[in-house]
């Protein structure tokens, strides 16, 4: 089961890559491991899946022992600033950056840790009450004020599209993140490099990679619906 619906993934991937003339490997694939237990993990993993995401401190903080230290481990879920202490030195990114004060205690923690941290910012470009995430219109000035942040290197914009059961209907949105991520590299912000657009989940992977999503992260495809 599992075998199967990586393979059907990449294969996927691959052919969507290839219609609209992009290279697969100009893609990455995060597993999104939320809710699915460490044995389902470690079988995913022995399929050659190495960059997991997960949105809980917690469960992240749990699970990091129990799989091989070749992880790379993605923070994609909101991130309350008392909680970065526990992630600073597990994660290789930090997808869903959306204050000042929440950066600002990132780069406190990654100083503490003699490390940089990677971070995307959480774009919320569907102006959805329910997420989180910089408004569009706020998302470069946000940027430009990262710059203040030693301790921190700025890799790119992540976002939450809107979800529509008529999957075309997010392409608006996704056009706008790539334009904002155009934007952003057209800053060229001294000692960044802006290089990872972070869209597209199981029920719209392929519109974002049409849309130069560099990053998708998918859940439910691989490890089927999660129960709560
Ligand atoms: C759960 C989650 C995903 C994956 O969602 P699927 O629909 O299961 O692919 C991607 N990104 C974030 C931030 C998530 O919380």
């Amino acid at each position: 089961m599992l075998s199967e619906n990586i393979e059907k993934l990449l294969k996927s991937i691959e052919e969507t890559c290839y219609a609209c003339d992009r290279k697969p490997n100009s893609v990455m694939l995060v597993a999104v491991t939320k809710t699915v237990d460490p044995d389902r993990i470690s079988e995913a993993v022995s399929y050659g899946l190495t960059e997991l995401g997960e949105n809980k401190v917690q469960e992240l903080t749990s699970k990091y022992p129990l799989l091989p230290n070749f992880i790379k481990w993605h923070m994609i879920g909101h991130l309350q600033r008392n909680k970065v202490k526990y992630i600073i030195d597990k994660v290789k990114l930090i997808q869903s950056v959306d204050s000042l004060k929440l950066a600002e205690e990132i780069d406190r923690q990654s100083k503490k840790n003699s490390l940089k941290m990677d971070i995307l910012i959480e774009v919320n470009i569907g102006e959805e009450e329910s997420k989180f995430g910089i408004k569009p219109e706020e998302a470069l000035e946000f940027a430009l004020s990262l710059q203040a942040f030693q301790n921190i290197r700025l890799r790119g914009l992540m976002t939450v599209a809107p979800f529509f059961e008529d999957s075309e209907r997010v392409r608006p949105y996704m056009k706008k993140m790539q334009t904002l991520f155009k934007d952003l590299q057209g800053m060229a912000l001294p000692q960044q490099s802006i290089d990872i657009l972070s869209m597209g989940m199981s029920n719209d992977y392929r519109i974002a990679i049409e849309e130069g999503s560099t990053m998708i992260r998918v859940g439910s495809i691989i490890f089927g619906e999660r129960h709560y």
